[in-house]
């Protein structure tokens, strides 16, 4: 019996792919995208909005005037973006946190989240930290994640995630969630990518720093993750890898849908 009805099922399946379904059906069918590990509570995330924020942008360097801008960042004042890192072979960071933010996106929205990231594309210069903030405290983000990689000495390796310490009469309200977040993160990227805590900052791969703008003006939670340290020989050859930034990618969902569906 039980291997009949599965044979109807596939039958019902294929009657579907074959286009008999009716339309109405076809519209509320699930993505056609196939997931390599489907979500047992199905869209888990569905009503929340997730900002992603992929660290630099391609036109920083040829934009020198432009970046260096300073601004406000309520414990100083900053340049207003920067080009940020790169491997010794030359993978730069803008382009893999985009390549990762890019992955990272159709992920959570399968799991039905709202995904809005703080740049359209990795051609751009900036937007300053004070714009990335605004981006998520407009959007009134459940949770933003900052992707970045290191640019440590080539002796440190692994990761960390860097969360928000308390500015009085500014971030009160969301550096106790903005630190579930950077340990649901943690966790998830520790167990999905297999890279160690970094071994040069923070501790138990978590640090808290005041000095980011990023963080210091988000009214949402917030933390940054530094994916691992580019100029770190193994660390580069893993980010450079494609296969292993989707590991990364699924690692962050899985943190970020851990941290919202606590
Ligand atoms: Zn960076």
């Amino acid at each position: 019996m039980r291997a009949y009805l599965v044979a109807l099922t596939a039958l019902a399946a294929l009657s579907t792919a074959c286009g008999d379904a009716a339309p109405a059906a076809r519209e509320t069918a699930p993505p056609a995208a196939p997931s390599p590990t489907p979500s047992p509570g199905g869209r888990a995330l569905a009503g929340k909005i997730v900002v992603i924020d992929p660290g630099h942008n391609g036109g920083n360097a040829s934009h020198p005037e432009e970046i260096n801008r300073q601004v406000d960042v309520i414990t100083g004042r900053k340049a207003c973006n920067t080009t940020g890192t790169q491997t010794d072979d030359g993978y730069q960071e803008h382009a893999f946190t985009w390549d990762v933010a890019g992955r990272l996106k159709p992920v959570l929205e399968r799991m039905g989240a709202k995904v809005v990231l703080t740049r359209p594309d990795d051609k751009g210069v900036g937007p300053c930290v004070t714009e990335r903030a605004a981006i998520g405290n407009e959007a009134r983000a459940d949770a933003v994640l900052s992707i970045h990689a290191d640019g440590a000495v080539p002796d440190g390796h692994g990761f960390h995630v860097i969360m928000p310490g308390l500015l009085p009469g500014h971030n009160d309200d969301v550096v106790k969630p903005s630190r579930r977040l950077g340990r649901a993160v943690r966790d998830a990227y520790r167990a999905g990518t297999g890279l160690p805590y970094s071994n040069y900052r923070g501790e138990d791969g978590l640090q808290t720093r005041t000095d980011l703008g990023g963080l210091n003006l988000s009214k949402r939670p917030a933390v940054f993750i530094e994916c691992g340290n580019m100029r770190n020989p193994g660390d580069a050859a893993k980010l450079s890898d494609p296969a292993f930034r989707r590991r990364i990618a699924a690692s962050l969902a899985d943190g970020i849908k851990k941290f919202l569906n606590r």
